[in-house]
């Protein structure tokens, strides 16, 4: 979860600061997209009221969800065989890069991926074809120098 300091951290939705008086949420950091609608929960302390008003809230429980089930170690299987990855430093995952379905990248989020399949991976094209687009449409944004879609891509390339 976020790591979250009550009294001090403060709710993405309406600025208050998150204590005891208020229930509330963590969100894992699920995106380092920037630019994306949900971007603003990822990696926050959220009142469950604001949550629960605010107009992408079920969206952003959804992926809440989402993010926990991939994070799970059971889960953690490769998309090319189905296998567990026993080792962590054979793993490719990156969270959600678009909250948008209509995007072909989304159907790559929460990719889990075995470093050792890769040579094999159907769908390798395709993911570095969208995600490239996605990079060139101006759709991703990083507020540091890290492009975690960039890294993804080289990655797979
Ligand atoms: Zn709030």
């Amino acid at each position: 979860m976020a790591i979250i300091f009550e009294g001090k951290s403060t709710c993405p939705i309406c600025s208050q600061v998150l204590d005891k008086g208020k229930p509330y949420m963590g969100f894992l950091p699920f995106t380092g997209n920037a630019k994306d609608i949900l971007f603003m929960f990822s990696d926050s302390g959220v009142h469950v009221d604001c949550l629960h008003s605010h107009p992408h809230g079920a969206l952003a429980l959804l992926h809440r969800n989402k993010c926990g089930e991939a994070l799970k170690p059971e889960n953690r299987k490769c998309w090319i065989d189905g296998q567990v990855i026993e080792r962590r430093e054979h793993v490719i995952s990156f969270g959600m890069f678009t909250s948008d379905e209509s995007e072909p990248l989304a159907k790559f989020n929460y990719m889990m991926l075995n470093r050792l399949n890769l040579g094999r991976w159907q769908d390798r094209k395709a993911f570095i074809s969208a995600g490239t687009e996605f990079l060139q449409a101006g759709k991703w944004g990083s507020l540091t120098e890290v492009n975690v879609l960039q890294i993804a891509i080289n990655e797979i390339k």
